[in-house]
């Protein structure tokens, strides 16, 4: 199988211009998702999504990038 490949350029503007965003060491960034039936949404501390961020600094575009993503 195709392994995935770390994004190199901006998909927004196509800049080179772009790198990964670091989350304090030791830690990484999660894409999570909260409970709409309560009012304020309550964080679901359960779920996530980890992922790797790249930025560009061209545009401020950010990428959420997830290397074993699989079809179900
Ligand atoms: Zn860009």
């Amino acid at each position: 199988m195709e392994s995935i490949k770390q994004p190199t350029s901006c998909s927004n503007c196509g800049s080179a211009d772009f790198a990964p965003v670091s989350p304090s060491s030791g830690t990484s960034y999660v894409l999570t998702t909260v409970d709409q039936s309560t009012t304020p949404p309550s964080f679901l501390a359960t779920s996530g999504l980890p992922v790797q961020v790249f930025g560009c600094i061209k545009c401020g575009v950010l990428t959420f990038h997830n290397p074993s993503l699989r079809l179900d």
